[in-house]
């Protein structure tokens, strides 16, 4: 399909499964560690044991086995999103699985001592940066931290309870009081990373919760001047700027989402109290409304509940109709977690 059929139909979300590998105490002798996942990458298909005599296949788009590389998964999963937001349109990438599963490693992950370990976050604004014309277009960031349906800034830790102003005419979201940095170079943005990592640490030290109950939003925004004839990416009013014409460019803003969301593993977690219980609730609301929309979405719905969070109103415009949108649920491999690891499979399947 060409880029200009992207904004015809509503394209559902593409769903990648990742299994991380074992890691050092699954793979001490005494760990009695049992395997419960069965992967058929060919086939793209994912078949869990629960024991002995019953185990459920599940097809997905994608199907990583522990052995796949971080630039395999960015291809696959990342690089047509990136693309597709080079051309013009939004996009979103997230992860989802329960904690210790590879989220972050697969988005998130520096690689400042080896560049091969480098995750999705990086490749992608590698490949923004070397595609774009810095004299012309421009990248800019913001990165935000949502905890308890509060949006926190991570590259300006003292800006909490940041709005969400989605404008009703257009659809587009924005974050007013947001930092947006311009992007100078990757070195730069490997520099804004870490400090948002260290700002995502101590802002959970402080209110002592741990980063695994946070949603982290990397938000990407791509400038570029464009032709006003050029005949493909989207030519609805709303997505152009400023308009000029007898060939004066028009600027196309498109932005790309990575959001690497809360560990699911509360969503079946009951008995907690207090705030654990609000947090509980909290972190339920965003992943189950993400859930609905991941639904609403696959069955084609002409109405996507996206107002029941703040997670889902942030997604809004990068999220189905022209936009595209990857999600890579992570698992591990031991039966030990067998139960967490069913919802995970059954939250990806949602999408298809
Ligand atoms: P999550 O963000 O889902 O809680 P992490 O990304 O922090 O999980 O991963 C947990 C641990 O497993 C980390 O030490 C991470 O480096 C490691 N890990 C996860 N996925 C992989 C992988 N594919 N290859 C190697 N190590 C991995
Ligand atoms: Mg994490």
């Amino acid at each position: 399909r060409s880029s200009s059929e992207c904004a015809l139909d509503s394209e559902r979300v593409r769903v990648a499964v990742r299994v991380r590998p074992r890691n050092a105490e699954e793979l001490l002798p005494e760990s009695d560690f049992v395997e419960c996942v069965e992967l058929q990458p060919e086939l793209k298909r994912l078949k869990l044991r629960k024991n002995n005599w019953t185990s459920e296949s599940y097809r997905f788009d994608e199907v990583f086995t522990d052995t796949a590389s971080q630039r395999r998964i960015y291809e696959a999963v990342a690089k047509p999103v990136v693309e597709s937001v080079l051309n013009g349109y939004n996009g979103t990438v997230m992860a989802y699985g329960q904690t210790g599963t590879g989220k972050t490693y697969t988005l998130g992950k520096l690689g400042k001592d080896d560049t091969s370990e480098r995750g999705i976050m990086v490749r992608a604004l590698e490949d923004i940066l070397s595609s774009i014309s810095p004299a012309f277009d421009s990248v800019e960031i913001s990165y935000l931290q949502l905890y308890m349906e509060s949006i926190q800034d991570l590259l300006a830790p003292e800006k909490i309870n940041i709005p969400i102003n989605d404008d009703p005419k257009t659809g587009e979201v924005s974050l007013p009081g947001a930092s947006v940095v311009k992007i100078q170079d990757l070195d730069h943005f490997l520099q804004l990373l870490q400090i948002g990592e260290t700002n995502r640490h101590a802002a959970n030290t402080k209110l002592n919760t741990e980063s695994s109950r946070s949603h982290a939003i990397l938000m990407v925004y791509v400038r570029r001047p464009v032709h006003e004839n050029a005949k493909d990416g989207p030519t609805s009013q709303e997505k152009v700027s400023s308009s000029g014409s007898n060939g004066i460019p028009v600027v196309r803003k498109s932005k790309l989402l990575i959001v690497d969301l809360a560990g699911s593993e509360r969503l079946d977690k009951s008995g907690s109290e207090g705030h654990m219980l609000e947090e509980t609730k909290f972190i339920n609301l965003s992943l189950t409304s993400l859930g609905k929309c991941i639904n609403a979405l696959a069955e084609n719905s002409p109405h996507i509940p996206f107002r029941e969070s703040k997670l889902t109103r942030l997604l809004r415009d990068s999220f189905g109709g022209s936009a595209r949108t990857s999600l890579i649920v992570t698992i591990g491999s031991s039966a030990r977690h067998y139960a967490e690891t069913t919802s995970t499979i059954m939250f990806g399947q949602r999408a298809i």
